[in-house]
């Protein structure tokens, strides 16, 4: 006769009703906290990427206005303009976006002389004239001054590599109306 004894399993842990519950709450603990893990990172993702945007959406509204502009505006005349649909924008960031801009080869800087900077989205080579009268800056229609390099560099051992031009004279309107006025 085999007689088989029951063979005894020790119980390392017993799945009392309680402790069943127990495993389960943990388990649901645990899936929360991933899940409210990953939901903040995906807010804070979507809060970095909705912030680029809006930078992005910024400067590229920066860059419109100089392009569509013959005005040569100084960066407070940006800030303003810029202001119209970015009320928030501050003249920091402004700046800061001009600078990428001039940076990126995508506006032009221009020192006009009197210690103000003005910006400009024509970035094929040009000159320009700064009128005595209003202080605006106008494009000048002309061919470029290329020949001035070599007059420079027939008198300078160094190299000469560009030049840098600014024309002074008044504007068609302060022509206009200095004409107008006798002269003193
Ligand atoms: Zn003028
Ligand atoms: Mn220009």
């Amino acid at each position: 006769d085999t007689h088989n004894p029951p063979i005894k399993i020790p119980k390392l842990y017993e799945l009392t009703n309680r402790n069943i519950w127990h495993i389960i709450i943990t388990v649901i603990d645990i899936t929360i906290f991933f899940a409210t893990d990953s939901i903040r990172i995906n807010v804070l993702e979507t809060e970095k990427n909705m912030a680029a945007v809006k930078h992005s959406k910024q400067r590229q509204s920066i860059k419109e206005y100089l392009m569509n502009t013959k005005e040569h505006p100084t960066a407070d005349m940006v800030y303003t303009q810029v202001r119209k649909f970015y009320p928030n924008i501050s003249l920091g960031t402004v700046y800061r976006n001009l600078n990428f801009l001039v940076d990126q080869g995508e506006a032009i800087r221009l020192n006009c002389g009197d210690g103000s900077e003005r910006y400009d989205g024509t970035t094929s080579p040009h000159y320009h004239l700064v009128c005595s009268g209003c202080g605006r800056v106008f494009d000048l229609k002309m061919s470029p001054l290329d020949h001035i390099n070599t007059l420079a560099a027939a008198g300078f051992d160094g190299t000469i590599e560009g030049h840098t031009v600014l024309f002074h004279g008044h504007c068609p309107e302060c022509s206009k109306s200095s004409k107008l006025q006798p002269e003193s």
